[in-house]
């Protein structure tokens, strides 16, 4: 399929916003965005490998304590990412807090290491999040889908971060005819100074890294779940600051999502 003509017509597009609840405790809100990005994709098939780029750990103990995002039309299946081609990622690093690159690398490290996804690090961006960024910004990023976006934000860009919210993640998902949908870029925000204050705390360190693990699980496609014993619970603690058997499954089954060079 190629995107020009009626075809960007058939294509759906769908931001999901998820809210991580922050330390201080306040329930999440999940929804989903109604801006859509203005039109346009780039060349279908952008480094689309014909097999997985890796696979996702057997889960010794798997759990249930899971939930997805988005499902197929089959009600059933997972949207996901395309396991055949790497997941780009950017990050905006103005008023990241010490410490704050290491945190994302090894968050990401976690996530990639669970559902099998190959992270690549494009490097910092001035880019600013946005509700209505586009999914495809050529000028900026080339002919492919635009990298993930990870950024510090402070209250006063963002006034989510007024509340007692800490991060927040969004993914574009895409279909093409007859094929299932699949995530194509997102976006992640991290509040730089509630976290930034959280790393002078004892264990600060693994609290801060577990919001970000958090946001990153939405980024995937895992939502909420009721079990405070998973990370994908939507008040972060200091108790749980590692994947849980839930948070295991889920991801595991994000990393077996279909290849889709369609898009
Ligand atoms: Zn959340």
């Amino acid at each position: 399929m190629d995107g020009t003509g009626t075809q960007v017509g058939e294509q759906t597009r769908r931001w999901a916003l998820l809210l991580a609840a922050g330390v201080l405790g306040v329930g999440a809100v999940t929804g989903a965005w109604d801006d859509s990005p203005p039109l346009g994709q780039p060349t279908p098939g952008h480094e689309a490998s014909a097999v997985a780029l890796g696979a996702p750990p057997l889960v010794p103990f798997p759990g249930t304590g899971y939930r997805f995002l988005d499902l197929q039309d089959d009600g059933l299946t997972p949207v996901a990412w395309d396991p055949c081609r790497p997941v780009h990622y950017v990050v905006r690093e103005a008023g990241s807090p010490p410490g704050g690159r290491e945190l994302i690398e090894a968050a990401v490290g976690q996530i990639s290491a669970a559902t099998g996804l190959r992270f690549v690090a494009d490097g910092a961006t001035d880019e600013s999040p946005s509700p209505a960024r586009p999914g495809y910004q050529p000028q900026r990023y080339g002919d492919r889908w635009a990298p993930v976006l990870i950024a510090w934000q402070t209250a006063a860009e963002n006034s989510d971060f007024a509340t007692d919210v800490v991060g927040q993640a969004r993914s574009l998902s895409m279909t093409s005819p007859g094929r299932p949908a699949v995530y194509v870029t997102g976006q992640v925000s991290l509040d730089a100074e509630t976290l930034a204050a959280q790393l002078t705390a004892p264990g600060g360190s693994a609290l801060a890294r577990a919001v970000i693990v958090h946001e990153l699980g939405h980024l995937v496609g895992l939502g909420h779940v009721d079990q405070a014993s998973e990370i994908m619970y939507p008040r972060a603690n200091r108790v749980i600051t590692e994947l849980g058997p839930g948070d295991r499954t889920g991801l595991a089954r994000l990393g077996h999502g279909p290849c889709v060079p369609e898009l």
